[in-house]
């Protein structure tokens, strides 16, 4: 096969694909755009081991010069797609460029959301990339107190690593529970108490009203319910939405993510994968689309399948992991916001346990808490449409 394949985002899923594509036998050329000027890094050591200083920079690429080299592609990075013509099979770069595919891969990822007050005021953060976990980092090192704003994973990651680095945190989010979305509310209730138990202040149930500044530097966080958080540093964690502002006109289907059929397929010739990636789950029934580490290599070998002709549903369990402190924390499933937790060894509440989230007595989720091994086993027992 010698057709030219297309790949936007040079981060993880479209490495991934262009790896597989090429053990898979695909000879033809391969580009890839990145709007980033690293080569593919990964992203979950930045909340982590890179914002802690536990890691060099370097350790968070995924290949070395010599494997980039060794794929035969061709690397386009600090340039970002502007448009799609899908018609012509086309797109255009942020430097005029113009490229042509037979295939086109769409990795696009996320970009975080921003408050609506959060103005020019320095020492508010997001994080995402490897430059704002630099960023972060450095000011990390001279900051006293952190606020960060919502409770989902990357927020928790942050102020468990801010916390460990010995900085007196804040974290506040609109919702009651801790990672309610991901965990909800008993398993929620778990890793809110994780934090307090460590020194972190939790102000979860109340809204953030607006930031506030000092010589055009935030000093603290106004919450809705009257009250100030002081903080030098604040972090903004409040989610992220699919990069999809490049594909606006190109005539594919957005709809929180890039649409795609069972195949992972958003029209002829064209795929996405990973975050931005909506696609139709046929096992759960209804359209799914993951921010998480795992789907992203899963989805980017189904997709160089497809491209190389195979035709196969996609129908992954969803799977996550998180580490904060010393708690790894993996999920195989959903946990819907009511489920209730079924022990299977261990009992909530203590260093290690494995569980199962119920739902009408039907196990929809495994749990480990630190328990790689009994979520596996707690896996096994998963209702066929988990
Ligand atoms: C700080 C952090 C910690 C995380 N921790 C975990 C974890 O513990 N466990 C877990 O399961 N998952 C975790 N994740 C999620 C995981 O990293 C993502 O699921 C994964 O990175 C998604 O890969 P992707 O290739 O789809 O997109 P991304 O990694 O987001 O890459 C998309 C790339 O496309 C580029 N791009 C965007 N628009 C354009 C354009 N128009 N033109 C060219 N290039 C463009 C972007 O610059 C980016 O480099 C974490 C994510 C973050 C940010």
């Amino acid at each position: 096969m010698s057709t030219q394949v297309l790949v936007v985002g040079a981060s993880v899923g479209g490495l991934t694909v262009a790896e597989a594509l090429r053990r898979k036998g695909h000879a033809g050329p391969i580009t890839l755009v990145g709007a980033e000027p690293h080569p593919p890094y990964d992203r979950p050591p930045l909340s982590k081991e890179i914002l802690a200083g536990d890691w060099p920079d370097e350790r968070a690429f995924l290949r070395d010069r010599a494997q980039l080299d060794a794929l035969g592609a061709e690397f386009v990075l600090g340039r970002r797609a502007e448009r799609l013509d899908a018609e012509a099979r086309k797109i255009e770069l942020d430097d005029g460029r113009t490229l042509s595919y037979d295939t086109l891969v769409i990795a696009t990822g996320l970009v975080p959301r921003r408050l609506s007050f959060q103005g020019g005021l320095g020492g508010v953060h997001t994080l995402r990339t490897l430059d704002q976990a630099r960023a972060l980092r450095a000011h990390l090192l001279t900051a006293l107190n952190v606020a960060v704003i919502g409770a989902g994973v990357l927020g928790c990651e942050i102020a468990a690593t801010a916390r460990e680095l010995g900085l007196s945190v804040t974290l506040v989010d609109p919702v009651p529970v801790v990672m309610a979305r991901q965990l909800g509310d008993e398993l929620g209730a778990l890793v809110a108490a994780l934090h307090v138990r460590h020194g972190v202040q939790v102000r979860t149930g109340v809204g953030v009203a607006g930031l506030a500044g000092d010589g055009g530097h935030v000093s603290g966080v106004e919450l809705t319910d009257g009250s100030r958080v002081p903080a030098d540093l604040v972090v903004v964690a409040t989610g992220s939405t699919p990069a999809t502002g490049w594909l606006a006109g190109s005539g594919l289907s957005i709809e929180d993510g890039v649409v795609c059929d069972s195949r992972c397929r958003a029209a002829p010739g064209v795929y996405a994968v990973g975050d931005v990636a909506r696609w139709h789950h046929e096992r759960l029934g209804g359209s799914v689309r993951l921010e998480n580490r795992t789907n992203v290599v899963q989805q980017a070998l189904a997709v160089a399948d497809a491209i190389m002709g195979a035709d196969a549903l996609y129908t992954p369990i969803p799977y996550f992991w998180t580490d904060q402190y010393d708690v790894k924390l993996q999920i195989h499933g959903t946990i819907p916001p009511g489920a209730r937790l079924r022990p299977v060894d261990g009992e909530p509440g203590q260093a290690r346990f494995a569980a199962l989230a119920e739902v009408d007595g039907l196990a929809v989720a495994a749990i480990g808490w630190n328990h790689p091994r009994g979520v596996m086993a707690a896996r096994r027992r998963l209702a066929p449409q988990s």
